[in-house]
């Protein structure tokens, strides 16, 4: 590579907003693609410019890190397909590990386990308006 190149590319990314890779602190919103009874997989969506997201940005929410209050099973906080805001506790070399434990964390959008209705998100106990269903949910207070 020569060295006359290097200073092009450099001319071209200084004219390019400035934008950081995600760090500790950062909030941030995704969906959840997987669950186990522990843990959940948050997959981060592109929604902050200012942030440089890969394919492969997701991360672990643990379930101690899900919610202060008790809970059995991370199904019993967020289930797959949810809109998720969180913060991120952790990166490393295996990605990201994020809390929704604070108030304004947790769950932006949902639809009902069972019949796939939109959940009006009220409360954490949220029945279904169509088949009744009690879907359970750590929401974000918005
Ligand atoms: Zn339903």
């Amino acid at each position: 590579m020569n060295s006359k190149k290097n200073v092009d590319i450099k001319k071209i990314l200084d004219k390019i907003p400035k934008q950081r890779a995600l760090e500790e602190g950062d909030v941030v919103t995704g969906v959840i693609v997987q669950t186990t009874d522990k843990i959940a997989i948050l997959s981060l969506e592109a929604t902050k410019k200012q942030h440089i997201l890969t394919p492969s940005s997701s991360g672990v929410i643990f379930i101690r890190n899900a919610s202060d209050d008790y809970v059995e099973k991370m199904g019993d906080v967020v289930r797959i397909g949810d809109i998720v805001k969180a913060k991120i506790v952790e990166v490393d070399k295996f990605g990201f590990k994020f809390a929704i434990n604070e108030e304004e964390l947790g769950v932006l959008q949902s639809n009902c386990s069972k019949c796939k209705t939109p959940l009006i998100l009220n409360s954490t106990n949220i029945k279904c308006l169509k088949c009744n269903t009690i879907n359970l949910k750590k929401i974000a207070k918005v």
